[in-house]
């Protein structure tokens, strides 16, 4: 007998985002917009150009090349752990520290806060494929990647980021993410000049900085785009999502998410001890010290007769 695939995420208060003091926080789509595209420009511009003129001219030290995957995994599992699997879904619960480290890490991705995150990615799965989807896979390739980043969002809703705006973490991350967002790229210049000076301050920031900035924001939109056109769907063909092994492998597991739109609340989305999902590892390691509790499961069946609509 095929299994229910759960309810839609969709939050129970439709009103303004508040925080605990009864304040409305800002989030603006129409501000937030502007700021988003400068930037994605600008990040886009100094990856595909600075960090090739640079590294042909000067080349990278084993340092900028170190710092880059150091820094593509932490932010990488702030995105996934942190802004996804903890704020988005809920599917475990940690400590307040824990949560503010994993919020930092993720804002070095330049995302956006987790606040507002959360409340598109939950409407992305309300509405998944409709007009109201911010990445709806079925405009094509290029919006479900990241064109969406320059259209305007006439379905914004604030009602989606009810829940996360009340959390005081995110709160406290929201107010701080342009600083955050500094911390990360000027951290990578410092950490090249004291190595090198100046010359290695402008390579370390280039290739662990702007280079690796780039490299994340692509692999995340894999997941809106490869992960909504291109691949299996062993769980549920109720919407377009779709289990792709090899966006996996550079998005911490988050590849497989025809199973994670079928049972969004599940700390896994890889749910087989053999699925690549470092995030999931992650977090039964932050559970194996005591660091995360309730961790969240779909009830999810090996038949595979089971797992077919
Ligand atoms: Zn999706
Ligand atoms: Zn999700």
């Amino acid at each position: 007998m095929n299994q229910t695939p759960p309810e839609r995420t969709t939050p129970r208060t439709p009103t303004i985002a508040l925080t605990p003091t009864g304040m409305p926080i800002a989030i603006s789509r129409r501000y937030n917009k502007i700021w988003t595209i400068i930037l994605f420009c600008a990040i886009a511009m100094g990856a595909m150009i600075g960090v090739p003129l640079y590294g042909y001219l000067y080349h990278y030290t084993w340092l900028d090349w170190s710092l880059f995957g150091l820094l593509y995994v932490v932010s990488g599992l702030g995105i996934t752990v942190g802004y996804h699997r903890l704020m988005a879904h809920r599917s475990f619960d940690c400590p307040n520290w824990v949560k503010g480290a994993l919020l930092i890490a993720g804002a070095w991705a330049l995302q956006n806060s987790a606040i507002k995150w959360a409340s598109d990615h939950l409407r992305h799965h309300a509405h998944c494929d409709d007009e109201k989807d911010p990445y709806n896979a079925q405009l094509g390739f290029w919006h479900s990647h990241c064109g969406w980043l320059f259209t305007p969002d006439q379905y914004a809703d604030p009602k989606y980021a009810t829940r996360v705006a009340n959390d005081p973490v995110a709160i406290w991350q929201h107010q701080h993410y342009p600083l955050l967002v500094l911390s990360g790229l000027a951290g990578t210049f410092l950490i090249g000049f004291l190595h090198n000076g100046l010359m290695g301050g402008i390579g370390c920031f280039l290739l662990a900085g702007l280079g690796r900035t780039f490299a994340v924001l692509n692999s995340t939109f894999c997941i809106n785009s490869v992960c909504h056109l291109w691949g299996r769907q062993p769980h549920g063909t109720s919407d377009s999502s779709r289990d792709s092994w090899l966006v996996s492998l550079v998005t911490f597991g988050e590849g497989y998410h025809n199973y994670h739109h079928m049972y969004p609340t599940d700390f896994r989305n890889g749910p087989n001890w053999y699925h690549f999902d470092p995030s999931k590892w992650l977090i039964l390691g932050l559970a194996s010290l005591g660091l995360a509790t309730s961790l969240r499961t779909g009830s999810y069946v090996e038949d595979p007769l089971a797992r077919t609509n």
